[in-house]
């Protein structure tokens, strides 16, 4: 498979926005050459476009080599970044797993890209051959969440393969939630399947969503036009080194996710003693899913008591179902005696 022949025919026209001062930046050249005025503060110059040095901090703690990294405003503008650059409006097509993360189906939306939908089996794991069935030619990505948000189950590697195996476009598998499963990244793979795109970010485990930084780890191949594509400031300089920071901070942040998988287990053992209450797939992150007959009262009902929780009725395989974040302790306390006191 070309990876270039799945690119858009306008991307590979594109002319690309060029600027070459992180070096003059580096040997402290009079930098007149951007319009910035020179008295401002510690942000007077624009950010570097291609935020070499937080790469070299992921490849320091995530072994990622910089040349397969795009770094961006979030992964959500990565899944907006991987449409634009390869789904032709009203020609090219994508296809996700239902019931997963709404932002690829809204970015298609938002890009006129078509929207094929495969439904996960009762088991909540994808169907390889009725994925497969639905792709044509004009099947440019094929989008899997793993653990899957809402259901919390990850997919096996092994799956994954398959599926990159057989499909002739990329496979874009979003690891938002990777850090709170033993299961292994797909990076693992990327050698063997060039076509294998990973999203991660450190909105989640890392603790830092408002910072809004992602990451994609791709062929060097996909990693050129994705770069060729973004906006060249799309990372301000405060996030930037925020997370080369917070990077620096690993040991704390896995403390912090064993102090959230405890809670977890904690929240699950309390959840399962409700009565009509049910839990929903395998929470392999830091969320669980529940089926309530009522759960729209118990939504209300936990609003009521200042709790808000996300309501996810995902009928026909996911119906009626509210997706809980793993709090504080005190916060897991409340959510379970209020669950025990609704009726
Ligand atoms: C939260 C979430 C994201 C968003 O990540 P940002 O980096 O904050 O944009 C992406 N994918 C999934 C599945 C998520 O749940």
């Amino acid at each position: 498979m070309e990876i270039d022949n799945l690119v858009r025919s306008n991307v590979k026209r594109l002319q690309p926005y060029s600027c070459e001062r992180e070096d003059y930046k580096r040997q402290g050249f009079s930098l007149l050459d951007a319009n910035e005025n020179p008295y401002g503060g510690i942000y007077r110059r624009y950010p570097d476009p291609l935020q070499q040095e937080l790469k070299q901090c992921l490849r320091e703690v995530k072994g990622f080599a910089p040349e397969r990294l795009t770094i961006g405003n979030g992964s959500d503008e990565l899944i907006d970044l991987l449409l634009r650059t390869f789904c032709s409006p009203r020609e090219d097509n994508i296809i996700t797993i239902s019931p997963t993360y709404p932002m690829y189906g809204i970015y298609a939306q938002v890009n006129e890209v078509e929207i094929r939908e495969s439904l996960l089996d009762k088991d909540l794991m994808p169907v390889l051959e009725d994925i497969l069935g639905r792709a044509d030619k004009h099947t440019k990505l094929i989008f899997l969440c793993t653990p899957n948000n809402p259901t919390g189950n990850t997919i096996p590697l092994d799956t994954i393969c398959r599926l990159a195996s057989r499909f002739q476009g990329l496979v874009v598998v979003d690891e938002a939630y990777i850090d709170f499963t033993d299961s292994p990244s797909a990076t693992s793979i990327q050698d063997r399947y060039p076509n294998i795109v990973v999203l991660q970010t450190l909105s989640k485990a890392w603790g830092a969503a408002g910072l809004r930084v992602g990451v994609c780890i791709a062929d060097p191949a996909v990693t050129g036009w994705l770069n060729k594509v973004k906006a060249p400031y799309n990372l301000n300089s405060f996030a930037q080194e925020c997370a080369k920071a917070l990077l620096q901070e690993q040991d704390k942040v896995q403390a912090q996710v064993k102090e959230i998988l405890r809670e977890r287990e904690r929240l699950l053992e309390g959840l399962r003693q409700i009565p009509d209450l049910r839990i929903m797939g395998k929470p392999e992150a830091n969320f669980i899913l529940v089926q309530h007959g009522r759960y729209r009262e118990l939504y209300q009902y936990l609003l009521d008591n200042r709790v808000a929780v996300r309501l996810r009725d995902m009928p026909p395989l996911l119906p009626g179902c509210l997706r809980i974040t793993v709090g504080k302790r005190e916060e897991n306390d409340k959510v379970i005696r209020l669950c025990q006191t609704f009726q």
